[in-house]
């Protein structure tokens, strides 16, 4: 009755989104691009333009190419844009608009790559969403090329930018790793023809990254890994390790790590034993239940809205877990599952606001957040959060 998750064509514009420069053209009724648009801008805080073909009743009946090739023209000459994502929604999807026959002849008219994308929201999740978008980048801008001088690494499936990124940016950095591209967050078309550079992959998405990594494995023999996104103080450990390891660098991880333990086993001394409800991503969600698990609270609930080839396999990997885990049920059974397991905490987004309130377990909004949440110093900075969601000070950490 309530879904959990969304549309494959929110999917496929969030992953355009990611791009410099790029504009997400939705062909069909001006519904699905203004609700995508506002949702994308309300959860990341910043404008997001969706460009439409605005579709009538009559255009749905007898097709609008015209319209879509004049929109086309009209995106590139007055955003100039370097790409613009073509994607058709449920109506065009539907009356089987030839959304590729269009863009094919109008390219030579326009100065931005063009890419199109089958994204009626009837098709599948935003999972596929994301995954369509980074497969059509990858055929389109990837070709066998040297690899990289220096070791380096692509970071496939991340949609969010912001701290996070930054923080694994900035680590790899100073480990002497090179980030050619991240897929699709804040990456440029140079940085798109860089990945088969790359030494090697890390899938940050375990719905939409592993099939992009497998292909590039297949194709351009860069290996993967799809350890979950290093969020905690081992895990982030372990990330790195991962990655230094593949990589056959020298890096003293483990002396950077020793330096957060004091502040690790402050945290857990204020949070041992509390009970925790987890609502969110597959990806997230493995990572944050171990955080969870290394604090020694009690995760009592795994919510996950959907599960990728890895998730459950990597939740096994989390020591100790008994909680209840729940995959792509609706609201109403997620909001009875947290009343069940009485949660003193719930790490989740925004629509478990109305069941914090009524379980009375405060609500960390980790979703959607810009707040730092990756690497020690985000493990740091989580674990602060948590304690001032549940005593109420935020000092108290
Ligand atoms: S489900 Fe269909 S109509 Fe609704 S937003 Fe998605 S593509 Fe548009």
């Amino acid at each position: 009755m309530g879904p959990v998750s969304t549309c494959k064509l929110f999917g496929a514009v969030r992953a355009v989104t990611g791009i410099k420069n790029a504009v997400p053209l939705i062909h069909g009724p001006r519904g699905c691009a203004y609700h995508i648009g506002y949702l994308l801008t309300a959860r990341g805080g910043r404008r997001i333009a969706v460009a439409s073909t605005e579709l009538s009743e009559s255009d749905v009946v007898f097709g609008a190419s015209e319209k879509l090739r004049d929109r086309i023209i009209e995106v590139d000459r007055t955003r100039k844009p370097d790409i613009i994502v073509i994607m058709s929604s449920c109506a065009t999807s539907i009356i089987g608009e030839d959304i590729g026959r269009v863009a094919d002849e109008t390219s030579e008219l326009v100065d931005a790559e063009l890419i199109t994308v089958s994204a009626g929201g009837f098709e599948s999740s935003q999972g596929e969403g994301y995954e369509e978008v980074m497969m059509a980048l990858i055929h389109k801008f990837c070709w066998r090329m040297e690899p990289s001088s220096k070791p380096s690494v692509n970071i496939i499936g991340e949609f969010r930018g912001g701290a996070d990124l930054r923080e694994v940016r900035e680590s790899l950095s100073l480990m002497g790793v090179d980030v050619n591209c991240v897929l699709t967050s804040g990456c440029s078309i140079r940085d798109m023809t860089m990945i088969p550079a790359g030494h090697l992959n890390c899938s940050f998405c375990d719905v939409s990254g592993i099939a992009p990594c497998r292909f590039l494995e297949e194709n351009f023999g860069t290996p993967f890994i799809h350890h979950p996104i290093p969020i905690g103080f081992s895990n982030s450990l372990r990330f790195y390790r991962e990655v230094l390891g593949y990589l056959n660098l020298d890096y003293p991880i483990n002396e950077e790590f020793s330096a957060f333990i004091e502040e690790r086993d402050r945290i857990r001394a204020e949070l041992e034993g509390l009970r925790v409800a987890v609502v969110s991503g597959p990806t997230r969600a493995v990572a944050l239940t171990e955080f969870i698990t290394e604090l020694r609270m009690k995760p009592v609930l795994v919510s996950m809205d959907m599960i990728g080839d890895y998730t459950l396999e990597n939740l096994r990997g989390v020591p100790g877990l008994r909680s209840e885990i729940l995959v792509g049920v609706d609201v109403s059974d997620i909001e009875e599952a947290i009343i069940r397991t009485e949660p003193e905490l719930i790490l989740g987004g925004l629509a478990e606001t109305r069941i914090s309130e009524v379980s009375g377990a405060p609500l960390i909004d980790v979703m959607h957040g810009s707040s730092l949440t990756a690497g020690f110093r985000g493990a740091v900075n989580l674990g602060a959060r948590m304690c001032g969601a549940v005593y109420g000070d935020h000092d108290c950490y």
